[in-house]
């Protein structure tokens, strides 16, 4: 089972690296919320290192696909990008000065964004398996010289990930604003309105009014979602500002919980940590349960590439040679999710 994230992966990688459109929907997590929820935050709390641009306006403004490896016997962490093939990056201030470079070359400097993805593989030996997609955060006003259409254009892109029922939608809410008024649940209900492919995020639960709690929402009275939802405490701009670790920080937030009077008997479901892996066996259920239908897009496009290929030989068109790479890697990955599915379903039906 352990297979199955490293090869939706590799798929993800080869349709990222071709200019070829592809119509295959490939099981991922969708991180939404509205800007400041602390999206950012939680990304880098789950990844356990700053590799994120940070600031107050919108920061991400094109998809990033962050693919997470876990990597038992690395030493040191490090990161690599699909547009930077050969480049391997130890120092996480360069993945945020990278991201920040290539977002401007595709979307200038002028706050505008872009639906072409960015795709950063990170190893390290801290991290569970598992990809997720980082999204512009939803906005309502353009500010300076951001196009007025901005907010739209967000909504459009957020719609464009969350609407296949191959996604799973992260919705980070902040706990110190009214859920009613959540932009990233709103969203959300827009194209899972039974709340079955959607968790909660709860940030910013030390934030909270002194006397009021998060127990109404965690335990979804207020908006049920059947994936549930996880409360986490996160670094506040003062622990930024002091250069307090995710390490340190995720200490804090299990001592937080840990020793709350009201939080105590949960602990064991909340935080950074329990979200990671709750993530993970999410997604791996997901993929299972997506892998026919993913096979069946893969066996079409196998088909129709072929009979593309077949007409550009005719002509002896110079893109003939990318078309047979692409055509023999999406043929190689065909196989194997066969040789997956059939051993799954032998197995299924020994048993
Ligand atoms: P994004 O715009 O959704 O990516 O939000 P950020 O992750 O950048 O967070 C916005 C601000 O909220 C930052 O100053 C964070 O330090 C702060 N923040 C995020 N999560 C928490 C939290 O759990 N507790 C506290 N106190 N601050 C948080
Ligand atoms: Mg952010």
């Amino acid at each position: 089972m352990e297979k199955l994230i490293p090869l939706i992966n590799k798929l993800q990688e080869v349709f990222s690296r071709t200019k070829v459109q592809f119509s295959v929907n490939l099981p991922q997590i969708v991180v939404v919320g509205g800007q400041s929820s602390g999206k950012s935050s939680v990304l880098e709390s789950i990844v356990g290192l700053d590799f994120l641009p940070r600031g107050t306006n919108i920061v991400t403004r094109r998809p990033i696909i962050i693919q997470l490896t876990h990597t038992p016997y690395a030493d040191k962490a490090w990161a690599e990008f699909t547009h930077r093939p050969n480049e391997k990056y130890f120092d996480f201030s360069k993945v945020k000065e990278e991201i920040d470079m290539d977002t401007n070359k595709l979307c200038g400097t002028n706050k505008d964004i872009s639906p072409t993805p960015i795709l950063l593989k990170i190893y390290s030996r801290s991290v569970v398996d598992l990809t997720l997609v980082d999204l512009p955060g939803i906005t309502k006003i353009p500010t300076g010289d951001q196009p007025h259409d901005i907010e739209l254009r967000i909504a459009d892109l957020i719609n464009k990930f969350i609407t296949p029922k191959t996604a799973i939608i992260m919705a980070v809410c902040a706990a110190n604003v009214d859920l009613a008024n959540s932009d990233a649940l709103k969203m959300a209900r827009r194209v899972d309105p039974l709340g079955e492919r959607t968790i909660g995020v709860i940030t910013k639960i030390d934030l909270m009014d002194e006397g009021t709690n998060a127990l109404d929402l965690l335990s979804g009275k207020v908006y049920p979602l059947k994936l549930g939802y996880v409360g986490v405490v996160c670094r506040s701009q003062k622990d930024i500002l002091n250069q307090k670790t995710i390490e340190d920080a995720l200490k804090s937030e299990e001592k937080f919980f840990k020793t709350s009077s009201v939080y105590y008997p949960y602990s064991s479901r909340l935080g950074v940590n329990y979200l990671a892996h709750n993530l993970n066996m999410i997604i791996v259920s997901h993929i299972k349960k997506n892998l026919p239908e993913i096979r069946s897009q893969i066996t079409c496009l196998l088909f129709q590439k072929d009979k593309e290929l077949r007409a550009l030989q005719l002509f002896k068109d110079d893109s003939s040679n990318e078309s047979q790479l692409i055509l023999n890697v999406i043929a190689k990955f065909a196989a194997q999710y066969s040789e997956f599915i059939e051993g799954k379903f032998v197995k299924e039906t020994a048993s």
